[in-house]
């Protein structure tokens, strides 16, 4: 036994020697004399013990090169993995390197905002947990026939809002590893739920005493700042391959693409990227893309389809509509595919219930260009307030006529309907609003790569040190004060254009517009809204509807700050998507044929939970108790369809603990909001699990959690 760990097979002599390379570590930081990974290559020669077989280059990935963040750009700045990869090459071939700066290198490295302050020593001990982590699982063997690398460890979400004991934490690489962890699990009668970033905020990912399935190295999935890593070759769960098979629909050609589910938004992102931009001409051509995504790159595949993500734009529905096949580990240990078009719509949004997920074909769009002019224009003319709304003081309403207020609405319609993306953002106490709404209509002689990796880096570094702030000096200062300083802030450094001067770029850039949001924690409530039809022309959506969740938030945010100005809890802004419906049953778009409003409000991490919880309970009361002109709800409605619906929260958002009119929300869902989308998807699952040879109630005994077995399960 070592620490908390312990040996799993002391006798094997891969063990031994990484339980010796660690130990060298752990004393290296004990005496503060020694220079930790030097000390190792003095007493230990590395690179014999590779060639016995004894190490492998995966276990240099895990303690070292995952911990390094590889430079987007690699032309203008030095790249510490490549230094690492140089230098360790170096030494292969025989040639003395200083090891002296890649270990500064590696200590420089900061780590989460909540331990800002990281000594030599906090690394080199998260280094000797890493190394230790490098030993495989005895009875859990992955492709190769090695054990399956794991270690245990508890759960923690990103927004630090659930966490478990301490978990078997397995991080697999082959599809064949994923089919014997889940065939051991249930010989030990364990769950077995997976994990990407851990960014949702729900308790949707796994429970105490459950098996985890790390997607991602546990450093990458758990380091603030993130860890941009390139796609491995040799793990299973990642990577991009372009199928040579078409699909057509509404008129446009789309190309499948199979996706690794443990595959990130960024390494997805550059694969277009370098796809589509000729490096020799400095072109940009013809590729392939998604059409929509979550704006954060640090994302996996698996994690964003599994509970229904979404972008923005009313064309757009959800990243799981996108799926034509999914495959996954079933509860049999054995893998298989889903690409009925009807079993997808439970495959393909199923929080995790049918299995593990390897790897997800979608429907790729023939690359197209953004042309993007964001805009920050006052808050009362964005999306003006409604008629009649009693506009709470602190609101700018100096020169808004009627006029204006009926052209900024027509403005806002306009957009709804017309532009491909639409999202606006209010940062409490601005004056202004950023308008971030897009055609994609751009000339891709126009484009660039947007942010470019020095901007990209500089988001990165300012959000981090954002981060920072917020967990150190902030939490001694007045909430008012934090406010007006992240506002402000978070406006000067939003981009502002005009149509002289847009910015063109890849969709794909457009759709990550904004980097690093990885490297700050936040809170965020988000709800999905149903547009209903006009009532003069029940044809044509009711935006009115969008404008009256908008300005309620405002609202409650002034009412609030007007009474006490220390009454904050909003901290981040109140954010507002328009997006298509669904066709998955179990997204909370389903059957919104007008559109949906897609609208959230955000904090810092040092918000009191008490006090989210009860601003996060009064905008959901406002959300879900939308009034029309004569005072009646406007939801639920049913749609041309008979569907009845009604606003539902973001399953991957913070909403565990809301009630909706006096009920606790799960009820809500289950009982009212959901009801119908859970019995089809119910069936759905049924049919794919007859198609698997096993029953549902096998699936939930080795795939549910405490809240699917209460929400979705029959
Ligand atoms: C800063 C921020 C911005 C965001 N922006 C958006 C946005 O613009 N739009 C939006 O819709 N959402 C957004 N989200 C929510 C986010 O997209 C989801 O939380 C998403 O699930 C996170 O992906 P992940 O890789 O971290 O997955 P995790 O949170 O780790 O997992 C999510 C769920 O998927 C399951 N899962 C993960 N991998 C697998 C697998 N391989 N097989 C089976 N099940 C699996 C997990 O068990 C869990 O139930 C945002 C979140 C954050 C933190």
């Amino acid at each position: 036994m070592l620490g908390e760990y312990t040996v799993v097979d002391p006798s094997d002599e891969r063990n031994s020697l990484l339980e010796r390379i660690a130990n060298i570590l752990q004393e290296t930081c004990k005496d503060g004399k020694k220079k930790g990974l030097d000390d190792v290559l003095q007493e230990i020669d590395l690179e014999a013990e590779y060639d016995k077989g004894l190490l492998r280059n995966s276990d240099m990935d895990w303690f070292l090169l995952e911990l390094l963040n590889e430079d987007e750009d690699e032309k203008d700045h030095t790249c510490p993995l490549k230094t690492m990869i140089g230098a360790l090459s170096k030494r292969r071939k025989g040639k003395e390197i200083d090891i002296n700066p890649l270990v500064s290198i590696l200590l420089g490295k900061n780590s989460s905002p909540n331990e800002t302050i990281v000594t030599p020593f906090d690394k080199m001990q998260a280094l000797v947990k890493w190394l230790r982590e490098a030993k495989g699982h005895p009875e859990v063997l992955e492709g190769d026939g090695s054990g399956m690398k794991y270690r245990k460890t508890p759960f923690e979400n990103w927004g630090l809002t659930v966490k478990t004991n301490n978990l078997l934490t397995f991080v697999p690489t082959t599809k064949i590893g994923l089919c014997n962890l889940v065939k051991w699990a249930k010989t030990k009668n364990l769950k077995v739920r997976a994990a990407g970033y851990r960014h949702s905020w729900s308790d949707i990912t796994v429970n105490n005493d459950q098996v985890l399935v790390s997607m991602l190295p546990i450093p990458k999935a758990e380091n603030i700042p993130s860890l941009a890593t390139e796609i491995d070759e040799n793990n299973e769960l990642q990577g991009v391959t372009l199928l040579e098979d078409t699909i057509t629909e509404d008129g446009v050609e789309k190309r499948l693409c199979k996706i690794g589910a443990a595959t990130t938004n960024e390494q997805f992102r550059k694969w277009v990227v370098r796809n589509a931009f000729n490096e020799k001409t400095e072109t940009w051509g013809d590729w392939w893309t998604i059409p929509l995504n979550v704006i954060l790159v640090e994302i996996t595949f698996g994690g964003s389809n599994a509970p229904i993500c979404h972008g923005s734009g009313i064309k757009t529905k959800t990243l799981s509509d996108l799926v034509a096949a999914i495959e996954f580990v079933n509860a049999n240990g054995e893998l298989q595919v889903v690409d009925d078009p009807e079993q997808l719509k439970s495959a393909a949004g199923s929080i995790g219930m049918t299995g593990v997920v390897t790897s997800i074909t979608m429907k790729l769009d023939p690359l197209t260009y953004a042309r993007m002019v964001p805009l920050k224009k006052k808050l009362a003319l964005t999306i003006p307030p409604p008629a009649g709304f009693d506009v709470p003081d602190g609101i700018d309403m100096k020169g808004v006529t009627e006029e204006a207020r009926a052209e900024a609405f027509k403005e806002f319609v306009d957009r709804c309907e017309n532009d491909y993306y639409v999202e606006y953002f209010w940062f409490p106490l601005q004056k202004k609003c950023w308008i971030n709404n897009w055609k994609n209509n751009g000339n891709p002689a126009d484009a660039e790569d947007y942010p470019s990796p020095a901007k990209a880096r500089n988001q990165a570094i300012s959000i981090f040190l954002s981060g920072v702030l917020n967990s150190t000096i902030w939490p001694r200062l007045p909430g008012r004060f934090q406010v007006k300083v992240t506002s402000a802030f978070a406006m000067l450094v939003l981009p502002e254009r005009t149509e002289e001067n847009p910015i063109v770029t890849p969709l794909i850039d457009a759709l990550h517009f904004q980097r690093g949001i990885h490297n700050m924690r936040v809170r965020d409530m988000e709800w999905e809204i149903p547009i209903p039809g006009l009532k003069s022309d029940p044809s044509k959506p009711d935006w009115s509807v969008a404008q009256k969740a908008w300005w309620a938030a405002i609202k409650i945010f002034y009412q609030r700050y007007n009474k006490s100005n220390s009454d904050v809890p909003m901290r981040m802004p109140l954010e507002m998507r328009i997006t298509g419906d669904s066709n998955i049953h179990l997204a909370p778009q389903n059957g919104n044929t007008h559109g949906t409003c897609s609208i959230e409000v955000l904090t810092t991490q040092n918000v009191d939970n008490d006090e989210w919880q009860g601003y996060m309970q009064e905008v959901a009361d406002a959300w879900t108790n939308l009034m029309d002109d004569s005072e009646k709800p406007i939801h639920p409605f049913k749609n041309e369809n008979g569907m009845m619906l009604h606003p539902r929260p973001h399953w991957a958002k913070d909403w565990a603990n809301l009630t909706v009119k006096g009920v606790p929300i799960r009820k809500y869902c289950k009982e009212t909001a959901c009801t119908e989308q859970i019995k089809l998807y119910q069936s759905g699952l049924e049919e794919i699990a007859k198609s698997g040879g096993y029953t549902v109630e096998e699936a939930d005994k080795v795939f549910s959690t405490e809240l699917s077995r209460d929400m979705f399960s029959k």
